[in-house]
């Protein structure tokens, strides 16, 4: 089966065939000059371009897709159509299958980017009236941000202008971000969700991305792709008041603004020779001191955007380069990756040289081996990102075939786990746990203690705690628990608390800062080794679960499996997730069992590498 991926720009249409199972490249088409007298249409690898006349986005598709289907051993194997769209606005935080209610959003956000919604939608549009009987799936470019904090996404203007949804920082290119964060983790033998990464996709156009524990929280382009680095012909960062100036002493328009800011500045407008740094960087090594200052302002920029956002995150593993630019300069990688030792990266100035990119190694590292902070270069391939999405939406892989037996579902509220040490701390020397009552879970139970939880905004007063005491001190709390202490927590497995948060605990008998320990559990079920034979799972397979609760149903996905004979079958999940699928509204105890069923719908294998420090 193949997925056609359909970039569709206001000239130009990308038509990429991709294999739904690996990814892999079938065919390509680009068209370029649409709307003009000369359109041409040219297959990838072959020199020659056919010449099309003056078309328009219709007319275009339908060429591609006509001769497309052609060249196709099996035109019927077409399984699904990717559109990348640029702008998803506040709504779209994930891909979405298409519908007219979807065409008629996205052409309401064509005022948020009236360059390209408007061509995406006609895209979108021809190429459902071509291919109706097939799913077409939008992949929006700012979905990927759509987790930045409030405090990210919203410019200082005055209150009611900053809380206007369409007046706000939305970030873009979050599919290469989400997609080279994804191969870095792989590349790392890491899951992205432990890791704080900074990815620098570096081409025409440019951003910065902060990737922590897998959720973009920074980005720098804004309203508009206009904002953040320096790019092809566009300025990137300004003053404002430069605007201002031109406007009123220069008598600009905001047509002319527009034009000099994201056609006529940037690479381009500092070198004189046009925005393709391979150019400047030739005439830079011959002198040009035009070209050698359009040089070091892109570069300091983007380490300046490094150094920034390593502050946000408290620390960084890796940074990641992609794009045009971080892929194939090394000069330009060199510029703005030396002299990062303090942030623990340490260039390696043969690697980096000698770098190239090849198919079968499409993430390369040129740090030293020792470098705490690698440097990573990494290919990025939004095309296949969109077909990776697009097969996760709509092709149901991995089918569960097994008996559905459901599962009991059980809430947890937020409480502690703490060692012997920590309980004496807050409790005095030799105190021993109260068991209030047994948990499901063979030998666990609730116990008559709390403590007080104080985060730096909120505190809670009394979190339970479960016994018996372990090696390791660990809070669990939901999302909504996180924004009310005021502390990101990572979603993780128990027991796995490297590099989360602490937190100050207060007992009756003292005080306990904890250094870490402060996680989000990941939603799991406990199941025996009979079980998971059963179910047809093994330990740390993630899978998707359909829960059951009367009026709120609900599919959850990312669920980890955990066998052992110890346990007891049962799903978890916290409050947060309880109250989506309206189970144990209100629990206020620690797993609280419920009314709902659970059925494995499926095993998904992308996360199989599940974090070893799992307990
Ligand atoms: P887009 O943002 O349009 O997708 P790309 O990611 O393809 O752009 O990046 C294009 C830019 O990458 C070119 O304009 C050029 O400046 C730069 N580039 C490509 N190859 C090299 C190279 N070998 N050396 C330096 N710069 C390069």
């Amino acid at each position: 089966m193949k997925i056609l991926v359909i970039n569709c720009g206001s000239s130009s249409i990308k038509a990429d065939v991709r294999e739904h199972a690996t990814g892999a490249f079938v065919a390509r088409m680009d068209i370029e000059r649409i709307g003009q007298p000369n359109a041409t249409l040219r297959f990838d690898g072959e020199d020659s371009t056919t010449d099309l006349g003056q078309v328009d986005h219709e007319q275009a598709l339908k060429k591609t897709i006509d001769l497309l289907l052609k060249r196709l051993d099996d035109p019927g194997a077409i399984a699904g159509v990717g559109h990348r769209v640029v702008h998803g606005g506040a709504r779209f935080t994930h891909p979405v299958r298409i519908t007219s209610e979807v065409e008629e959003a996205i052409d309401e956000l064509a005022s948020l980017a009236p360059l390209h919604n408007p061509a995406n939608l006609a895209g979108i549009r021809a190429a459902r009236k071509l291919l109706p009987d097939v799913d077409h799936v939008a992949v929006f470019d700012t979905a990927f941000h759509a987790t930045l904090p409030r405090r990210a996404r919203t410019y200082a203007l005055p209150y009611e202008m900053a809380n206007d949804p369409g007046l706000r920082r939305f970030g873009f290119h979050g599919i290469s971000h989400a997609y080279v964060a994804q191969r870095a983790a792989e590349f790392l033998d890491a899951d992205v969700r432990d890791l704080r990464l900074i990815t620098c996709h570096l081409g025409n156009g440019a951003s910065l991305c902060a990737v922590e524990f897998g959720r973009s929280i920074e980005t720098s382009m804004g309203l508009t792709p206009l904002e953040g680095l320096v790019m092809g012909t566009r300025t990137g960062d300004i003053d404002p008041g430069l605007l201002i100036h031109l406007m009123r002493e220069h008598g600009y328009t905001a047509d002319k603004l527009d034009e000099l800011l994201n056609r006529e500045s940037g690479l381009a407008g500092l070198s004189g020779v046009g925005n393709d740094l391979r150019d400047i960087e030739a005439r830079a090594a011959d002198g040009d001191d035009h070209c050698r200052l359009a040089i070091q302002v892109f570069a300091h920029r983007v380490r300046k955007y490094i150094g920034a956002y390593a502050a946000i995150m408290g620390g960084v593993d890796a940074i990641v380069f992609a794009g045009g630019i971080g892929e194939n300069s090394a000069l330009m990688r060199h510029r703005i990756a030396q002299r990062l030792d303090f942030l623990g990266a340490r260039l390696d100035e043969d690697r980096n040289r000698e770098l190239q990119l090849a198919s079968l190694q499409p993430v390369q590292m040129f740090s030293t081996p020792h470098s705490r902070t690698r440097l990573l270069v990494a290919r990025t391939d939004e095309s296949r990102a969109i077909a990776e999405a697009v097969s996760k939406l709509i092709l149901k892989s991995d089918e569960l075939t097994l008996d559905q037996r459901p599962i009991p579902v059980a809430v947890s509220a937020r409480h502690i786990h703490l060692t012997q040490e920590a309980v004496e701390t807050l409790f005095g020397p030799g105190y021993q746990l109260t068991p209030r009552n047994d948990l499901s879970q063979p030998g666990q139970f609730a116990a008559e203690e709390t403590v007080k939880v104080v985060g730096p905004k909120n505190e809670f007063p009394a979190v339970r705690i479960l016994g018996p005491t372990r090696s390791l001190n660990q809070l669990e709390i939901s999302r909504t628990d996180e924004f009310t202490l005021g502390i990101d927590a990572p979603v993780r497995a128990s027991g796995d608390v490297a590099n989360s948060p602490g937190i100050l605990l207060v007992g009756p008998a003292g005080q306990l800062k904890l250094e870490q320990g402060v996680i989000c559990a990941w939603r799991h079920i406990h199941m025996t080794p009979d079980d998971a034979e059963h179910f047809g799972v093994k330990d740390r397979d993630v899978v998707e679960v359909a829960v059951a609760s009367g009026d709120r149903d609900l599919v959850f996905g990312d669920v980890l499996v955990r066998v052992s004979e110890k346990y007891r079958l049962e799903m978890h999940i916290d409050t947060d997730e309880g109250n989506a699928a309206n189970l144990g509204r209100g629990a206020t105890g620690t797993l609280i069992s419920t009314e709902g069923r659970a059925q494995l719908r499926r095993r998904n294998t992308r996360y199989d590498a599940v974090n070893p420090a799992a307990e």
